[in-house]
């Protein structure tokens, strides 16, 4: 069997890469994927209640990128909604990313205080060099909120103190001098209307694309001849971990049923400070679905199991660059996306990421 591509991993990037690959660039395609399943962790499908659920946890599409919304948008409509985050600090309800309005609850003074921004401005502390996660809180919004929704919720979530992060991870969320409360602010926002799964089923249906599911490609190395092999699974793995492991952090999801319409007033409740759990999401908010049940899903941080998140830190990003110089010297093989360039992409940096190697290699 011969292909002139083969994509290992069937999500959103590899995805991306089979799609241009067979519609624009006419190439014969291959898509191998571990699991009995398309479209990576972004993956949805419809439980035994007929609610729709984003089995690795909440997904919200979001995106500055026109080309990246506009690609998508040809093999989805969208549904319009954004996203809404609150964190129970001290049995209230605040709302991130940190905004006038959680200031003032976590000052416990009115929002119309006056003195709002130098209640703030008096916490935090000037940092002359921004090197880790606890620099960028303390230098951007001090002390108080540090305390309170950063430190340890970033322990749970990473296994790690926020000294030995970088400081891109709690760089993610900003904080606002005005009443804003959505968890993103991009132009374009969304979830799919029909689902991942959905989206990604209408890019792969091509007749030059073929999809082998259930199947590691380690399996099927030397059985089958290719011009080129995109691999969009861990890095390190390709490598049979020759430099050692990369460290990935795990979750694992719990799922609790209710028998009412809605039981949290936004989508995500982040639980800083109590409990193993880190965010409690009812992808209802998300889906739009109507239905009398409701589902929340609670995720729960852990070293072991599926590689969701690259962990950005000194240590991971000098053992990436051993596996970055092999793959760079290699001629029919090319890593791509969250796992195969160890980076804490969102969906749409992984489809950019896609498209400009279609540009700018495939293509070429
Ligand atoms: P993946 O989706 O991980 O796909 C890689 C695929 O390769 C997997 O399906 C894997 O099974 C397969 N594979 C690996 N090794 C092999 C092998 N040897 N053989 C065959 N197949 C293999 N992004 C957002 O933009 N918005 C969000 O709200 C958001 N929420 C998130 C929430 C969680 C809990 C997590 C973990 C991530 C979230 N993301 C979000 C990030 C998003 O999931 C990723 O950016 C995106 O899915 C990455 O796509 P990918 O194709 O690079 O990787
Ligand atoms: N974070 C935090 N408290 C919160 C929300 C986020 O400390 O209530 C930190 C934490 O380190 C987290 C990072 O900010 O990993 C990025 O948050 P984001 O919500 O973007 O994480 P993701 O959705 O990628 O899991």
């Amino acid at each position: 069997m011969r292909f002139d591509l083969i994509v290992v991993g069937a999500g959103l990037c590899g995805a991306t890469v089979a799609e241009r690959a067979a519609r624009q660039l006419g190439m014969s395609v291959l898509v191998v994927e571990r699991r009995r399943h398309i479209a990576g962790n972004a993956y949805d499908e419809y439980d035994e209640h007929g609610l729709l659920i984003h089995r690795y946890g909440p997904h919200i599409f979001h995106t500055n990128s026109e080309r990246v919304f506009h690609y998508l948008s040809q093999f989805t409509s969208w549904r319009i909604y954004q996203h809404r985050v609150r964190a129970m600090v001290d049995g209230q309800l605040v709302p991130l990313p940190v905004n006038l309005d959680t200031i003032a609850a976590l000052y416990h003074v009115s929002v119309d205080e006056p003195r709002l921004q130098s209640l703030i401005q008096q916490d935090i502390m000037a940092v002359p060099r921004v090197e880790n996660s606890r620099d960028v809180v303390m230098s951007r919004m001090g002390a108080r909120v540090y305390e309170k929704i950063f430190k340890n919720y970033t322990k749970k979530q990473w296994g790690l103190n926020p000294e030995d992060l970088a400081p891109s991870v709690c760089g993610r969320i900003a904080i606002r001098m005005n009443r804003d409360d959505r968890y993103f602010t991009d132009r374009y926002q969304g979830i799919p209307s029909q689902g991942y799964t959905k989206m990604v089923e209408r890019m792969l249906s091509h007749p030059n694309i073929h999809i082998l599911l259930g199947t590691d490609f380690r399996e099927l190395r030397g059985s089958i001849d290719y011009d080129t092999l995109v691999w969009t699974g861990p890095v390190d793995e390709y490598y049979d971990f020759r430099f050692g492991k990369l460290p990935y952090r795990s979750l694992s999801f719990q799922l609790a049923y209710h028998d009412s319409e809605f039981v949290q007033p936004v989508a995500t409740i982040n639980w800083p400070n109590e409990y193993d759990f880190t965010r409690v999401t009812e992808m209802k908010h998300l889906t739009g679905q109507f239905h009398s049940k409701t589902v929340l899903m609670y995720e729960f941080p852990q070293s072991d199991g599926d590689p969701y998140y690259p962990v950005p830190c000194d240590e991971s990003q000098r053992l990436y660059l051993q596996y970055q110089t092999l793959a760079r010297k290699e001629e029919r093989v090319h890593f791509l996306g969250r796992l195969g360039t160890y980076q804490y992409y969102n969906m749409d940096q992984v489809v950019a990421q896609a498209l400009h190697f279609v540009d700018t290699v495939l293509g070429r």
